[in-house]
């Protein structure tokens, strides 16, 4: 039997706090993760759980849910929002009492009347200062967390934007347990100065032969067939590094951030012949990059190699 095939997970905490429930704690750090000319503002945001449930008890690609005050336009309370922690289970002080996050203000315009929309939650957060108290509970999510014995796996973790939180925290956990196998990091950003941690895992990439870090820039140079590099793209233009990697019968695969990505690395999986990251409900026929989503919604499924938290 491989390690992909005896794949077990850790038992986790789960809602320590609910929203029923929540835990007041400080706001310890809230610094820029952008460079300073991005037109996105995405802030690391370290919180101070000393001496509540949650210390020590976050594992790295869980979440923590932050209640935002004031009510919603029927009057209710605001509803929970999920964050992906971003720290490994050690925490920020590798004591797992301070734990991070990476959140982008969610900024937009509405089309009908042309007003300025600001997310609730995303915002508050954001504007929230070192020793101001805010609402949390979790941890949440089971699903998306290293196995036991992470470092007898290779990754391949594909990122989109603030996706790319969960991701720090694997690579800080598994660099701690002296991780030897592959990771590689697949990063899509729209321009060179929305790299979130790009300076750690560039760092990493140079230092390490197990680390190989691809950042994959969407608006700034486009491939020579004139689309746009997404990180599916770089199972095809790096699949050099990326397939040997993949064909190894004990490397997983896990994908984080816009919903889109999920069309879009399945094609490229099916394209390479990877099939063994996916179940098939059904069999399809013709090129699989030319599969639309709907019909992979309803014929493929990640086989249990692959994880993914989209939305
Ligand atoms: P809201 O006030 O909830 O607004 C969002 C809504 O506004 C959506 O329905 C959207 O359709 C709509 N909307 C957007 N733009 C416009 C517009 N211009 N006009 C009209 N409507 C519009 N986010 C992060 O930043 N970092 C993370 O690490 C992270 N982790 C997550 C983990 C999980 C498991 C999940 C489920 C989500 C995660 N998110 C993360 C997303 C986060 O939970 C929030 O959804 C996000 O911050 C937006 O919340 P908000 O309250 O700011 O926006
Ligand atoms: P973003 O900066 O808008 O986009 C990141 C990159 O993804 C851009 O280069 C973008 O390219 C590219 N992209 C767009 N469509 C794509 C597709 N179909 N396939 C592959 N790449 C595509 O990202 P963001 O605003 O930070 O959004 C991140 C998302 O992740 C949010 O929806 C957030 O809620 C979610 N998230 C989820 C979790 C979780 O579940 N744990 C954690 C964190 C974040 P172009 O824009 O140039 O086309």
């Amino acid at each position: 039997m491989t390690a992909a095939e005896d794949l077990r997970f850790p038992d986790v905490d789960l809602n320590i706090y609910s929203k029923n429930n929540p835990v007041d704690v400080p706001i310890l750090k809230s610094e820029i993760a952008t460079r300073a000319s991005s037109p996105n503002i995405i802030r690391h945001i370290v919180f101070d759980l000393s001496g509540t449930e949650l210390e020590g008890r976050f594992v790295a690609g869980q979440s923590i849910g932050i209640l935002p005050p004031g009510l919603n336009e029927k009057g209710k309370p605001h509803v929970l929002r999920l964050y992906s922690i971003c720290s490994p289970s050690f925490g920020e002080d590798g004591q797992g009492r301070q734990y991070a996050t990476t959140v982008k203000r969610l900024i937009g315009e509405h089309w009908d009347t042309q007003q300025l929309f600001t997310g609730v939650c995303s915002n508050y957060l954001s504007s929230l200062r070192p020793g101001d108290m805010v609402k949390v509970t979790g941890p949440s999510g089971k699903r998306f967390i290293l196995p036991e014995q992470p470092e007898q796996f290779n990754y391949v973790f594909f990122a989109t934007g603030t996706g790319i939180a969960p991701f720090r925290g694997m690579v800080m956990e598994l660099m701690k347990r002296g991780n030897k196998k592959n990771i590689a990091l697949v990063f899509g950003s729209p321009y060179r100065t929305d790299l979130l941690y790009d300076s750690f895992f560039r760092g990493l990439d140079e230092r390490e032969s197990w680390f190989h870090y691809l950042p994959t820039i969407s608006r700034e140079n486009p491939r020579t067939d004139g689309s746009r590099p997404y990180v599916q793209s770089q199972l095809t233009d790096r699949a050099d590094l990326l397939k040997p990697i993949l064909e190894r019968d004990d490397t997983l695969i896990y994908v984080c951030g816009l919903k889109g990505m999920e069309t879009g690395i399945i094609q490229g999986l099916a394209a390479n012949g990877l099939h063994q990251y996916l179940k098939y409900k059904e069999e399809l026929s013709g090129d699989p990059i030319g599969w639309d989503e709907q019909t992979i919604r309803r014929s493929i499924k990640p086989s249990g190699r692959m994880f993914l938290e989209v939305y």
